[in-house]
């Protein structure tokens, strides 16, 4: 069953990626509304922002919209240019990895340039080398009323070295603004998403402020095109993929051949339970209605 669910998400994710188009069964105005009574209470800001009413030809709704707008990117710019000494230094690891490795990073074969597996363990040596507790985490989660179930790999620091702050986690994410990008997003939507570093680095506080602005936005910009929005477009998808349970495999070791991204658990993987899915509100039944 489990393994049903984990194919179905697959092929949903892969159809996203290829253009197809999803939508809700029911009214996508209810689904607006339910979907902000989610998890850490954290979101009452963004949840006033959003209570708008369908009619647009209500005076000064053009003026809301735009202070909608300007709030997220100024909320945006805000949470990217803060960052700590242990972020920027993992971030230029991170970056040097990157743009010395280049395309060329496969060692398993499975692409002529540009592996994200490849240059993801490749990413992860070396910030071991340079002595941090780093490792390659894949996440992968149920389906629930809310959302499919899904999977994803990403990268991740565990430091412990400041025992005023205690254990400190970092996410490292590689193609982290292509995760947010719409085909057909509006121009305020697009100019947020540019704002987006490519490659993001940034304490869990971090990204959950940055899934939570992109996501709201993501919702407004569909509301204003009166379009369905994909379920992985989701808040609660956005943060299975990166704040829920995963493994992580901290070895390195060299590459074996073939199955690249088969992540094969190893002896030293160990989980950690980060149960944001816990808290899921099972009321919305979404469905695959169109394949176009
Ligand atoms: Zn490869």
């Amino acid at each position: 069953m489990a393994r049903t669910a984990a194919s179905t998400a697959r092929q949903l994710l892969a159809a996203s990626f290829s253009g197809m188009v999803f939508g809700f069964l029911e009214d996508g105005g209810q689904e607006f509304k339910q979907s902000y009574s989610s998890s850490d209470g954290s979101s009452q800001e963004n949840e006033a922002m959003f209570d708008i009413e369908d009619d647009h030809e209500e005076a000064g709704e053009d003026e809301k919209d735009k202070k909608f707008w300007d709030n997220q990117n100024q909320i945006l710019e805000a949470t990217l240019c803060r960052t700590s000494s242990l972020e920027t230094k993992i971030r230029s690891v991170t970056k040097e990895t990157v743009k010395e490795s280049g395309e060329a990073v496969c060692g398993c074969g499975k692409a002529a340039s540009g592996c994200r597996s490849c240059l993801m363990r490749e990413v992860s040596g070396r910030l071991c080398n340079a002595g941090y507790n780093s490792a390659i985490c894949k996440s992968k989660w149920r389906s629930s009323p809310d959302i499919p179930s899904g999977e994803h790999t990403f990268l991740d620091v565990v430091d412990n070295s400041s025992s005023r702050k205690g254990e400190v986690r970092v996410i490292i994410e590689l193609n982290f603004r292509a995760e947010f990008e719409m085909a057909r997003a509006s121009d305020e939507y697009n100019t947020l998403v540019q704002r987006l570093p490519e490659i993001f680095v940034g304490k869990v506080e971090r990204l959950q402020n940055l899934i939570k602005i992109l996501c709201s936005a993501a919702k407004k910009c569909m509301k204003e095109k009166k379009m369905h929005m994909g379920p992985w477009r989701k808040q609660k998808y956005m943060q299975a993929k990166w704040l829920g349970a995963c493994k992580r495999t901290t070895s390195t070791p060299p590459l074996s051949m073939g199955q690249s991204d088969q992540l094969r658990p190893r002896p030293k993987a160990s989980m950690l339970t980060v149960d944001l899915l816990g808290e899921m509100i099972p009321n919305i039944h979404c469905k695959v209605v169109a394949v176009l």
